[in-house]
């Protein structure tokens, strides 16, 4: 099942490249395994997914100690500061750093493991109370703080849109976030890059690709329905 699945969302990958003029190799499917066992993890694995997706501190290094050491391992979820610690040399990429004090935390626990942690900037593109992110008129202020710290490097921008039934109703937010990275881009900001748009999920990913996203964030696509015990 997760073989096909994959195969799916990465015909849906290049097509949507191909619609939108990109290479396909600016595209990277992230496979979000939250809550998913290691059985499906390591079946992922063996068709050929190297990047992970997790949102919770504990899993994620639960499954970073068992499973294979050349996976790039993503953290997508809210992360409160005192849990920084745990992850910092475990991770490729913090998608969700949504304060300075989030990025302090990070640069201040990597510098004491002596490594550079890349971040992106979360950003509540379309307002809503419910999720997490700072708010786009923010940005660059907030990046601003944070470009100067030690232990941490900026690559670009992420995104949760919201849960729609119709992907086209994201596409603006999507074309937002990328027109923010493009604006923040010019302002040449010492070490910061803007080359990362994390955006799209199972969803809307398609849309998310042709707006410009260069990492997709794929849980059910791949995984199926999530269970959530309660
Ligand atoms: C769970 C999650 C996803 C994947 O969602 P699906 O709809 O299952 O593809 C993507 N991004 C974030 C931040 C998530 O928490």
């Amino acid at each position: 099942m997760i073989k096909e699945n994959l195969q799916e969302v990465n015909q849906v990958l290049i097509n949507s490249c191909e619609k939108a003029g990109r290479a396909v190799s600016d595209v990277v499917l992230i496979a979000v395994s939250k809550t998913k066992p290691i059985e499906m993890l390591t079946e992922a694995y063996e068709c050929g997914c190297r990047h992970f997706g997790e949102n919770k501190v504990q899993e994620l290094t639960e499954k970073y100690e068992v499973m294979p050491k050349d996976i790039k391992w993503h953290m997508i979820g809210h992360l409160q500061r005192n849990k920084v610690k745990y992850i910092v040399d475990k991770v490729y990429l913090i998608h969700s750093v949504d304060s300075v004090k989030l990025a302090e935390e990070i640069s201040k626990e990597a510098q004491k493991k002596n490594v550079t942690v890349s971040v992106l900037i979360e950003v509540n593109v379309a307002g809503e109370e419910s999720k997490f992110g700072i708010k786009p008129e923010e940005a660059e202020d907030v990046i601003r703080q944070i470009a100067p710290l030690p232990g941490v490097a900026i690559k670009g921008l992420m995104t949760i849109a919201p849960y729609v039934d119709n992907p086209e109703d994201n596409r603006q937010y999507f074309a937002q976030l990328k027109q923010l990275s493009v604006d923040i881009s010019k302002k040449n900001i010492d070490n910061v890059n803007m080359s990362v748009l994390s955006m799209g999920m199972t969803g809307d990913y398609a849309v998310a690709i042709e707006e410009g996203a260069t990492f997709i964030r794929v849980g059910t696509g791949i995984f199926g329905e999530r269970q959530y015990v309660i």
